[in-house]
């Protein structure tokens, strides 16, 4: 095999390998579980987050209710001081002034109950959310190893990609230009592979055979000429 075969293989072999490098990078948060990880991840926060608004309903709903409550004692004392200060009213007011304040307590009685039950109800959620959250841990601590691995390959991965895309370029550099241009066009035309080997009498772009004549014609080619197989176009050199 002429040098000028030798490096087209070796930059066909480096950028097969380049490509599949950084497929292999792409794919790392899919590979390593981590995509689907986040995405349970992110299931959770959204439940938590549905949670937590309830839990702010609840809230604002208990201070309306306090807010009423304060209101409703402060008229209650009001009248109260009126009731017992009221030494020339009219029994008719009298009795319409304690009516108020009975009217006030069992008001404020019943603002009560409703504020216990908005507590107890966030009592609730919050443990809820506590639940939630012993659920997340695991998982929160595991895609944190998983983004640290993924960031560790991911690293590794691209030393190797500056290495590959060195050399390639050293080699690429030692093609005559014409053959050069040919093995591009061909690649992007041809799933990323324009040189292939003949192996015995199989080409390894497209895996076909090619027939003994054809193979015998490509092995007495003069060297410096490049062969093209017949049933993918790439061209093809014998190995
Ligand atoms: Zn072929």
């Amino acid at each position: 095999m002429t040098d000028t075969l030798v490096h087209l293989l070796a930059v066909q072999d480096l950028d097969t390998s380049i490509t599949q490098l950084r497929h292999r990078r792409d794919a790392l948060a899919e590979t390593s579980g981590l995509a689907a990880l986040e995405q349970e991840l992110a299931g959770l926060e959204a439940e938590r987050s549905e949670i937590a608004a309830r839990r702010a309903a609840l809230a604002a709903t208990q201070k309306e209710l306090e807010e009423q409550i304060g209101g409703i004692s402060e008229r209650r004392n009001v009248i109260e001081q009126r009731l017992y200060a009221a030494t020339s009213s009219s029994g008719r007011d009298l009795q319409a002034m304690s009516n108020e304040v009975r009217h006030l307590t069992e008001l404020r009685a019943e603002l009560e109950e409703l504020e216990l039950v908005a507590m107890l109800d966030q009592d609730r959620v919050d443990a809820e959310l506590r639940a939630l959250g012993e659920r997340s841990a695991p998982m929160e601590a595991r895609a944190a190893e998983l983004r640290a691995q993924v960031a560790n390959d991911a690293l590794e991965i691209d030393g190797a990609l500056a290495t590959a895309v060195g050399t390639r370029a050293a080699e690429a550099a030692l093609l005559p230009p014409a053959l050069a241009e040919r093995y591009e066009t061909l690649r992007s035309r041809l799933k990323g592979i324009g040189a292939a080997r003949l192996i015995k009498n199989r080409c390894d772009g497209c895996h076909l055979e090619l027939s003994s004549v054809e193979v015998e014609k490509i092995r007495a080619l003069p060297p410096g000429e490049v062969a093209t197989c017949e049933q993918c176009g790439r061209m093809l050199v014998p190995v």
